[in-house]
């Protein structure tokens, strides 16, 4: 169906919508990739990336997505043959530790199932199980989009600390970054993965590796690393085209450019503050649907969920059925579930998943949520009510 009146609202976990100063940036010549403008701005872009990862060591970028910079970072820590821990807590963590294992690294996965964060207790014993101290690094996923969990990554770099552990700390903030807070330095995680399309309002096509001083350490210990992933160069270049190991991703590059202008104004702690306001805001709406329904969250304590994504469950097939509503009748794309059920099956129509990161502001997610609530009403599907009156108390307490 072609709509041609009224703007759509893509609300899934990424890609994330683009400010139209973003769209506006990349709408232009191609520009000089040897002397100039291109070349000024690109070198501004590192420190403020710096700054929303909050890390004083080193920003790379990638042209790439998320899988990019998860085999990116890979690359640089671990050889073919050597070991890696990874708790996952949902479909992300399983996928970085594929990409691990088709480089040939081997993996010890620690399955915390689909709606619980990561036991520090379990990841501590498979830690001290390591006599020899031969794991190099744990990947560990800050925010798991599939399930919205948020693992705690002070408490791992404490459990590596109280063990005495050198693995490197690896933390997975391609949904997190830019919409729940995250500190990098202070945090002590020693590698950082993201991605442009999610919290940082930019096209699908930059990878973002960040790493400390001991990822450094680990990386110049390596007997070979890819050429094209290697980090080195690429933070350190001394030629413009090292920063991308080729071409550089012109028109991303400016569009990124404005972004990081927008994240600059607000300000960390106000971008942090304001997906706080709008994720409470969805999820008291989910709270009183949740009374007269089926709808549930995935992850029950709010403590330990994202301010990215929130994940839902309803009696299958409603989810599915909210969905194409809300997408044909009032243009808005709600995400589907991922890795709760198998793709096609009569389960995976219990699933689906909101979407709130980057460029958002209350009148957009009190349009999702009027239009999901209108999605219940047209499809009899039972519900509590009160929802949208308490999604707006929540935006007027500010
Ligand atoms: C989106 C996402 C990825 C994958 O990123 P792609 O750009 O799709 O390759 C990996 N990890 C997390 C936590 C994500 O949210």
């Amino acid at each position: 169906m072609t709509r041609t009146h009224g703007r759509e609202y893509l609300a899934i976990p990424g890609p994330s919508v683009m400010p139209e100063a973003v769209l506006r940036a990349m709408h232009r010549a191609a520009p000089n990739i040897y002397a100039g403008e291109l070349v000024e701005m690109t070198h501004s872009l590192i420190p403020d990336l710096k700054k929303v990862a909050r890390t004083k060591h080193n920003a790379t970028f990638y042209i790439g997505n998320g899988h990019a910079a998860w085999e990116a970072a890979l690359s640089n820590v671990a050889a073919a043959g050597e070991r890696v821990l990874v708790p996952a807590t949902g479909r992300f963590g399983h996928g970085w530790a594929d990409q691990a294992r088709g480089l040939g690294i081997e993996t010890e996965v620690i399955d915390f199932g689909k709606s619980s964060p990561v036991d520090m207790n379990r990841v501590a014993d498979a830690l001290k199980a390591d006599k020899e101290k031969k794991l190099k690094a744990v990947l560990f996923t800050h925010v798991d989009t599939s399930s919205s969990v948020k693992n705690d990554v002070k408490a791992m770099r404490q459990v590596l600390d109280d063990l005495n552990h050198p693995a490197l700390l690896m933390a997975d903030c391609i949904a997190s970054l830019g919409c729940d807070r995250f500190e990098m330095d202070e945090w002590g995680a020693d590698v950082m993965v993201a991605a442009s399309q999610k919290g940082l309002m930019t096209p699908p096509g930059l990878g973002f590796v960040f790493f400390n001083d001991r990822a450094a350490e680990v990386r110049s210990k390596m007997a070979c690393v890819s050429r094209y992933w290697d980090w080195v160069p690429r933070s350190n270049p001394t030629q413009y085209f090292m920063y991308s190991g080729g071409t550089a991703p012109t028109h991303h590059l400016y569009g990124l450019r404005v972004a990081l202008d927008m994240m600059m104004e607000e300000g960390m702690e106000n971008i942090w503050a304001r997906h706080d306001r709008l994720s409470r805001a969805i999820w008291a709406a989910v709270e009183q649907w949740g009374q007269g329904g089926s709808l549930r969250f995935n992850i029950t304590d709010p403590a330990l969920r994202s301010r990215a994504v929130t994940a839902l469950r309803m009696d299958a097939p409603d989810a599915t059925r909210l969905r194409e509503w809300t997408e044909g009748e009032a243009g808005v794309t709600l995400g589907i579930g991922l890795g709760m059920a198998e793709p096609g099956t009569p389960e995976s129509h219990g699933f689906f998943r909101l979407g709130h990161m980057g460029h958002l502001n209350p009148q957009m997610v009190m349009g999702m949520l009027g239009s999901i609530e209108a999605a219940f009403n047209a499809l009899d599907i039972p519900h509590g009510s009160g929802a949208l009156s308490a999604a707006t108390r929540v935006i007027a307490a500010g």
